[in-house]
């Protein structure tokens, strides 16, 4: 059914032997036959899956009223009220919407009319969302820079590991970035053209759970607003805690003094529920408004909508949840470090509170990327039942964003079984695990590209686990 009815183009994690989940509950997913799975991947059920505050305050306000924003409602403004809180007191103004990518949509238009301006700067490998605007600023989603629109520029990704300058190599990358940031505006405007806003992750998720270096959004920033620009900061995976306390945001960990014109947030906002937000200052609303071109959104903002997300920021209060995620966010990283003195495979450890990267090399010298390895882990994790994912340019890096109740005793689970596949992964030929994998993930058809894509064999039968039919050299 789901081959004749849904787009094709809808993938699904694991092609050949796919999950069905019937039921979730915290930090566990359950499938058809009631295995039970740790799910480390879903940033977006935030406070743990069916969190019964959140769900009784959705069902309680579905039950008594769900209409559009054009009538006067409680929820609504307290939910912005309770936002801007949250925010340094110059983002104050709220509008809501369904979607990261349609929050990033507005934050585009909103940009745009404010400065009259029309182009924007986005980093490298980064995703911003899925219509088709904001798929024009998503490199991530583009086989060649060549089919980005000629109104988005990229910039390289702050990469301390693999980008253009290291932290083995270089001083001061926030300013060596943040330079390359300004000799791109200067181009734009050599060409003619004009700076709407700069677009950052304040975390770089898609492209590979990469951090911004010390200093580069003050200089960035200080640059897009001198040529009249503003600058976004994309806190749909990255927000509402999950960097651990102090912080609600993720661009608050730049420094107190970094405050962008326009912040969008969405997935963990609802904890499963369709509702996200742009957060902006007055100033630019109302430039917006006297556009003279309403925003009617027929769901933004519904009331259903607010009380699940007024549930949501409550749980993260009441549950303690940011500083829960920074005790067990160090205790990760701790081990993590203390597990890549034994793997080489290991090149980089980075993260800060609940969203973690382990980025996997064939040779710490060359950083190789281990590309059909990640994913041979992430296979072999899912076989034991703990669900991962790898992304990054060469989805090489496995990433670990889990609802933000995972526990310590989770960090161990997960880690004595990462242990033990690195382990075993060191026993087989890596091309082995390339052409299992492959097969597994659909062939030339699957969703990784480049290493993958070349491998023609498929020798492992899809429905078995991989690791087991390997041979031992
Ligand atoms: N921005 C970022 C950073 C995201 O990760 C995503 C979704 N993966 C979006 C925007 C788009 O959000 P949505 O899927 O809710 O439209």
């Amino acid at each position: 059914m789901r081959e004749r009815h849904i787009g094709a183009s809808c993938k699904l994690f694991f092609k050949s032997d796919p999950l069905k989940i019937v039921r979730a509950s915290k930090q566990y997913m359950y499938d058809e036959a009631g295995n039970e799975y740790l799910d480390c991947i879903n940033n977006v059920c935030h406070v743990g899956h069916c969190h019964p505050a959140v769900v009784k305050a959705g069902w309680e306000q579905a039950q008594v009223l769900n209409t559009n924003s054009r009538f006067l409602h409680d929820n609504i403004v307290l939910l912005a009220q309770k936002l801007s809180s949250l925010f340094p007191s110059k983002l104050q103004v709220c509008y809501f919407t369904n979607s990261g990518s349609e929050a990033n949509d507005l934050a585009i238009r909103l940009a745009r009319i404010h400065t009259k301006h029309n182009d924007t700067i986005v980093i490298d490998h980064a995703y911003h969302g899925h219509t088709w605007e904001v798929l024009g600023l998503s490199p991530y989603k583009h086989k060649s820079r060549d089919d980005l629109p000629d109104w988005c520029h990229i910039v390289e990704n702050p990469d301390a590991y693999r980008g253009k300058y290291t932290s083995d190599e270089h001083a001061d990358l926030g300013t060596k970035y943040a330079d390359e940031v300004a000799a791109k505006i200067a181009e734009i405007q050599a060409s003619g053209r004009s700076v709407a806003a700069f677009f950052a992750e304040s975390i770089q998720s898609c492209a590979g759970q990469v951090f911004l270096p010390e200093g580069y959004l003050r200089q960035v920033y200080k640059h897009v607003r001198a040529a009249g620009g503003i600058c976004v900061a994309d806190e749909v995976q990255c927000g509402f805690g999950r960097v651990g306390s102090p912080h609600w945001w993720a661009f608050q960990l730049q420094g107190e003094d970094i405050i962008p014109d326009i912040v969008t947030i969405g997935k963990p906002m609802g904890n499963g529920h369709p509702v996200a937000a742009v957060i902006t200052t007055a100033e630019i609303a109302e430039s917006f408004n006297k556009s003279g071109v309403e925003y009617f959104n027929t769901y933004g903002g519904n009331p259903v909508s607010c009380a699940v997300a007024l549930s949501v920021i409550k749980v993260l209060e009441d549950e303690k949840l940011r500083e829960h995620a920074k005790e067990v966010g160090e205790y990760m990283l701790e081990k993590l470090k203390e597990m890549s003195n034994r793997h080489s495979l290991i090149g980089d450890v980075r993260g800060i509170g609940l969203f973690v990267g382990i980025e996997l090399v064939k040779d710490r010298v060359t950083k190789e990327p281990a590309s059909a390895i990640a994913q041979h882990v992430i296979f072999r994790m899912k076989e034991s039942r703990i669900l991962l994912s790898a992304d990054g340019p060469h989805r090489n890096v496995l990433k670990l964003k889990p609802p933000m109740c995972f526990s310590k005793a989770n960090v161990d689970s997960v880690f004595a079984l990462l242990n033990t596949v690195l382990t075993e992964v060191r026993e087989v030929k890596a091309e082995h695990i390339q052409s299992a994998v492959h097969a597994l993930m659909g062939g030339a058809n699957g969703p990784i590209r480049g290493e993958l894509r070349q491998t023609e064999s498929c020798r492992i039968n899809s429905s078995k686990p991989p690791a087991k039919k390997l041979r031992k050299i």
